[in-house]
């Protein structure tokens, strides 16, 4: 099945009791059983829940994975792979990431004796640098979040399984529309499917995708264990969200095209961070990975000022001024003070990431208005 097929119909069935062809919301706690242990293989929601069900294995389907999990948010999916590890086990991260990711790695699970390491993992011989023995996992991003960087999947699984070290690719981003990691050679693809899954704004969620049997046991224990379960309304929002992904796709490809070029041609717009570009650093990497290159971009205003940046971010009318992406609707985001406030400003810096970036989430309005939109805020 081709996946704009899959995204409609995958692990999708009638519903046994009614044929009801949209995947009822099993709003319930607990199931009756016959005698102690007999039952139709649901015990306690926080186990099971036909609703989630259903979307787990719409999403292994369209990230051609035969196991899919579902989370109460993208953090609670990544703090179950974190899960998977123990004190004095080491993981290697981008050092260009989402903020709420390196915040629970470094405020949270690096009490707990696990060592994070946040290197640029475009550079081969940087990451081999960083492989010891303890090292337990690699956490990749791409494109990453701000900056666009983009990582080679394949290498570095590649390098990861030479180790025996795990990759779970954050794939939020791209969507399984534009990219999917698993046939790149990792091991878990991860979502906030609060972004392009869910892609209405409108429900806070997240997922994980793998092929093997044995660490799907591991993280299905993990999530029945540590219960950060989503409630089965947030899982048929999702399930309702996919159903368009590829649609919506298409178009905020072809919007980011256009915005992305308008941005360039811009006299006061200064450096504009998007993977389309031929001349972008990891544009033949990302067209060998990605099938597009999404709506994500940032960019900085030549007369490059804090203030200058905080009159453009107040000044548009139809890219409002919010956290998130992926939505229909186009948004606009300070890193900095926003989505990216956790990774302290040095760090920061350091990775590229300045305190007068600007991101964009293109949503699919007509993309002439989004232009003049962004005409009359740079001025
Ligand atoms: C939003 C986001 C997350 C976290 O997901 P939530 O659903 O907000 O918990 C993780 N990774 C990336 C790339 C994100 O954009």
């Amino acid at each position: 099945m081709k996946l704009a097929t899959k995204l409609i119909h995958a692990g999708i069935e009638p519903d046994p009791t009614t044929g009801a062809i949209m995947t009822p919301i099993y709003q319930t706690s607990t199931y009756v059983q016959e005698a102690p242990g007999k039952n139709k293989g649901y015990e306690y929601a926080r186990s099971q829940n036909p609703t989630r069900q259903v979307l787990e294995n719409a999403i292994a389907a369209i990230e051609n994975a035969q196991h899919g999990l579902c989370f109460s948010s993208g953090v609670a999916a990544t703090d179950a792979v974190i899960k998977l590890l123990e004190p004095g086990d080491e993981v290697i991260a981008g050092n260009d990431m989402y903020g709420g990711t390196y915040r629970l790695f470094t405020k949270v699970f690096a009490k707990f004796g696990i060592k994070f390491h946040f290197i640029d993992l475009q550079n081969e011989e940087t990451l081999k640098s960083f492989i010891n023995k303890n090292t337990k996992l690699i956490w990749i991003e791409t494109p990453t979040n701000p900056l666009m960087n983009i990582i080679d999947i394949e290498a570095v699984s590649k390098i990861a399984k030479a180790n025996s070290i795990i990759t779970c690719v954050d794939n939020t981003f791209a969507s399984p529309y534009l990219q999917t990691p698993l046939d790149l050679g990792a091991d878990i693809v991860l979502h906030s499917a609060t972004k392009y899954l869910g892609g209405h704004s409108d429900v806070i969620h997240g997922c994980l995708a793998m092929n093997d049997k044995d660490l799907r046991d591991k993280l299905y224990f993990i999530q029945k264990s540590c219960g950060a379960v989503p409630g089965p309304q947030d899982c048929f929002l999702v399930l309702r969200g996919l159903k368009t992904l590829h649609v919506r796709m298409d178009r905020h490809c072809e919007n980011g095209i256009k915005i992305a070029n308008f941005l360039r041609n811009h006299p006061k717009v200064g450096k504009v961070y998007w993977c389309g570009f031929e001349d972008f650093p990891g544009y033949e990497i990302a067209k060998k990975q990605m099938r597009g290159f999404g709506g994500m971009m940032s960019f900085t205003l030549k007369d490059d000022s804090v203030d200058n940046a905080m009159k453009l971010l107040t000044s548009t009318k139809i890219f409002s001024l919010a956290e998130s992406l992926g939505g229909v609707e186009s948004l606009i985001n300070h890193p900095a003070t926003m989505t990216h406030a956790s990774i302290p400003r040095e760090e920061r810096i350091k990775n590229g990431l300045s305190d007068s970036l600007i991101r964009l989430s293109v949503g699919i309005e007509d993309v002439d208005d989004l232009t003049e939109d962004l005409k009359q805020a740079i001025g």
